[in-house]
């Protein structure tokens, strides 16, 4: 397969056109076979569900070569049994989890000339999405969905090594009780947006949500979940119903337990505890693990242990053996692995 001509390592984290991408639409009730074609663009009633109600969802995984050469996805069946529930919740139909993984092949497969190579750190980003297209005027479920996935082509999340970054303690909420925290609606993110423009002009790099009932518990950020190392080296992370279940979380806390030998700890985490954790990180499928250096609550800075220079060092081991699982150098569990 010859390669685009792509300088791979200086890539950013934005949106580049790709030769091919996956359609299905959902009308009178079925979803139809669905086709990859070459048409960037979408054309729909202007009173389309999506436009008008938010009625959409959406997913992200990655495709990238492992270092023996092969083309591999990481864990897409979760991706699409993610989708399945935020689908569920927003009142759309559920794109069928096999078929799903199926069009994952489909789709990198016709845009294999934009995986990038090993060892470039850059990855191919899978964007698979729905939302609602017929017109609705009155508020309700649309009748009809397209069910899409676009490929695009990303640099290195961190180029010159991973400086943990500060974050913010936010004052707006990201998510209700019985909310919809726990799914990947573009709503969630429609609603961040002023409170991360506000946080980046006063110098900070991401915003740290509360539990918004009693803004005692931890939560994550606008779209990656904590993880912190106690003193005595065990993983504690956040548990919430209104949390997004992050995928690289689940995986890490595995990793965690059966490759590191570490205890993991799922449970709430008090705000009023940070100050007790060695390390700190962010956790998604961009950056894999960004390391934190420090949260500010209110003029109050929580300086973690590990500090501004580097990753913590447990931080670091779990990266790098879940990235080394991911790149193939490490043995990776059954089926996290998906060969194209
Ligand atoms: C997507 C997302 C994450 C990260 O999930 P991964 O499956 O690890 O990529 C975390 N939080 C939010 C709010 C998200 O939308």
């Amino acid at each position: 397969m010859e390669k685009k001509n792509i300088d791979w390592s200086n890539l950013g984290f934005g949106y580049q056109v790709t030769d091919k991408r996956f359609v299905s639409n959902y009308k009178n009730g079925a979803w139809d076979d669905g086709v990859l074609t070459e048409d960037a663009t979408i054309t729909m009633t202007e009173c389309a569900g999506v436009l008008q109600y938010a009625q959409t969802c959406f997913e992200g995984l990655k495709a990238y070569t492992t270092e023996d050469g092969r083309t591999v996805c990481f864990r897409p069946d979760l991706n699409a049994s993610r989708m399945k529930d935020s689908c569920i919740r927003l009142r759309m139909p559920v794109f069928p989890e096999d078929r799903f993984v199926e069009a994952v092949k489909q789709v990198v497969r016709a845009n294999e000339a934009y995986v990038p190579p090993y060892g470039s750190g850059a990855t191919l980003y899978i964007r698979p999405y729905m939302f609602g297209s017929s017109a609705v005027i009155g508020v309700k479920p649309a009748e009809e969905y397209q069910f899409r996935m676009f490929t695009t082509p990303v640099g290195p999340y961190f180029k010159g090594g991973a400086k943990p970054i500060t974050i913010r303690v936010c004052d707006y909420d990201r998510a209700a009780p019985n909310g919809t925290g726990h799914i990947k609606a573009g709503l969630n993110y429609a609603m961040s947006l002023y409170q991360i423009v506000e946080a980046h002009d006063l110098g900070y790099d991401e915003n740290m949500y509360l539990d918004a009932a009693t803004r005692t518990y931890v939560e994550e950020t606008g779209g990656a979940n904590f993880i912190f190392i106690t003193k005595d080296g065990k993983l504690v992370t956040p548990k919430s119903d209104s949390i997004l279940p992050s995928i690289t979380r689940r995986s890490l806390m595995e990793v965690a337990e059966k490759y590191l030998g570490m205890q993991v700890e799922h449970r709430e985490v008090r705000l009023d505890e940070l100050q007790d954790f060695a390390e700190c990180g962010l956790c998604g499928t961009a950056a894999v693990i960004s390391p934190v250096g420090k949260v500010v609550d209110h003029g109050k800075e929580i300086c973690f242990p590990s500090g501004m220079e580097e990753m913590g060092p447990v931080t670091k081991k779990l990266y790098d053996t879940l990235t080394g699982i991911q790149m193939g150098r490490i043995e990776a569990p059954e089926g996290w692995i998906v060969e194209i």
